[in-house]
């Protein structure tokens, strides 16, 4: 018998189980999707069981995975998938926990490998979402949007763009509310434009049609917020004469730059891949002391430079026992999703070095921050955008940020370990009016047999 095609029981049907999904890539996944005439399925965590259960079958490989999974998944409350038929790109929506509200975070359009990779950034990134959202005090709770690159399908052409987003705008409608979707790498505004087209359950759409569009100078400013609150709990002041150290020189880094220099730091060191956008960058920054380096994407050597603060704005997991006894910085804190390539391993090392770091999901909230409040309206210089950049409202970055050093130090534990134990604890809080209605929502898409239509 060929190892991947092994005939099982379920119930009295005689069905194919292919042993081998997870390692398939997601353009092969479409096609024994396909090949088995399923459009849809989910999984969805069944309390009762305690496990995960799936709408199909033939993908009880995937449920199995998850289920046996002890890094990534954590309960997560549903996964649901659709096929994109015209381009098969497989469109997704993870939901890890709705007790505070709806499952809200940024919309991904990446190249996986595998099926395993794509599930497991999925739940990565929604996870992350649910502390993030936590700790910041929103009425949200966490989820991540995933589309799984074709390589085949042209993605500069905006026809082809605009269908992609529009289908998956309709994806999330068929889901009744329950993911609120937003803008991530990969994602820009205008797509966020089709995807609204399609749905009222997105965020960061255009201004021209009431949205707060890109969130990312928002992004950056919460991250220089997150660099006072170390500076001040290291009693190293504040920026003025600081030597930052900055990773990639994209949507957050660029404001970023800016918001430091306002602050009067002496220079900043920073590095892409591109150089297009080095040659931009310095252009805006043509009389600041922006010192830039062009590199390989495998070059990790701008995290070695010798600074006050290292700020990490390109990818996740660069701080690992491979970069860490490199590094030179004081602080770490920077906007990238998922620094530490083990959380807690990872911080540990850091901690031994002596060096602060402030966690990433605490920092970089401020675009998520203006999502929740793009929903409720605009006030001008609204409140409830700005009391997250004071110092005195008890969930400001530089509050919490603070909170967790201090917790830190006095518990011997690392700020990445205090910061996941109070966002966890918070996120268990049932919303004030709805309580936990993104479970309800799940249920009666379950109940109804949503994988039918
Ligand atoms: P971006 O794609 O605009 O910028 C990232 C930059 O990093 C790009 O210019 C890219 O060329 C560069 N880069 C990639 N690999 C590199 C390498 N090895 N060395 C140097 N540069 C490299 O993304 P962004 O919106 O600026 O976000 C940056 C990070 O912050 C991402 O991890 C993102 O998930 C996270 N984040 C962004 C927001 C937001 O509001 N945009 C919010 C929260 C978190």
């Amino acid at each position: 018998m060929p190892r991947e095609i092994i005939i099982i029981f379920w119930g009295h049907t005689n069905m194919l189980y292919n042993s081998s999904l997870l390692q398939k890539s997601p353009v092969d996944f479409i096609h024994y999707l396909k090949s088995n005439k399923i459009n849809r399925f989910y999984l969805v965590y069944d309390k009762q069981q305690a496990k995960v259960v799936t709408s199909n079958p033939l993908v009880q490989d995937v449920a199995d995975f998850i289920n046996e999974d002890k890094r990534d998944f954590m309960q997560h409350e549903g996964m649901f998938f659709q096929v994109n038929q015209e381009f098969d790109i497989l469109q997704a929506a993870f939901m890890h926990k709705t007790n505070r509200g709806q499952a809200s975070g940024g919309l991904r359009f990446w190249k996986y490998n595998s099926m395993e990779d794509f599930l497991r950034d999925g739940m990565r990134l929604s996870k992350g979402m649910t502390r993030k959202n936590a700790l910041a005090n929103l009425w949200w709770g966490g989820g991540k949007g995933i589309l799984a690159d074709n390589p085949k399908v042209d993605k500069k052409d905006k026809v082809v763009r605009e269908k992609i987003y529009k289908e998956y705008g309709k994806f999330i409608t068929s889901i009744n509310g329950c993911y609120i979707t937003a803008e991530d790498v990969g994602t820009c505004e205008e797509d966020m434009g089709s995807v609204f087209s399609q749905t009222r359950f997105t965020t960061c759409i255009p201004a021209s049609v009431g949205g707060s569009g890109n969130p990312s100078s928002a992004t950056a400013l919460g991250v220089v917020h997150g660099m006072e609150a170390a500076l001040n709990f290291l009693g190293m002041g504040d920026l003025t004469g600081k030597t930052i150290v900055v990773q990639g020189m994209g949507h957050v880094a660029e404001p970023m730059i800016g918001y430091m220099f306002e602050r009067n730091a002496a220079k900043i060191i920073a590095a892409d891949i591109n150089q297009d956008l080095i040659f931009q960058v310095k252009e805006k920054y043509k009389d600041k002391n922006l010192e830039t380096q062009l590199v390989d994407i495998k070059d990790n050597s701008i995290l070695f430079e010798a600074c006050d603060i290292l700020a990490p704005c390109a990818t996740g997991a660069i701080l690992n026992a491979e970069s860490i006894p490199q590094i030179k910085a004081k602080i770490i804190c920077g906007a990238a999703n998922n620094q530490l390539k083990n959380s807690h391993t990872d911080g540990q090392l850091i901690a031994d070095r002596g060096i602060t770091y402030v966690p990433d999901f605490l920092v970089n909230r401020m675009g998520i921050v203006n999502c929740a409040d793009e929903q409720s309206g605009y006030i001008d210089d609204d409140p409830y955008f700005y009391r997250h950049l004071e110092q005195d409202y008890e969930h400001s970055v530089f509050q919490t940020a603070k909170r967790v050093l201090t917790q830190a130090k006095d518990s011997s534990q690392t700020p990445a370990d205090v910061a996941i134990k109070l966002a966890d604890e918070l996120s268990v809080d049932n919303h004030p009016i709805y309580g936990h209605r993104g479970e309800k929502i799940i249920a009666s898409l379950v109940k109804n047999k949503w994988q039918e239509g």
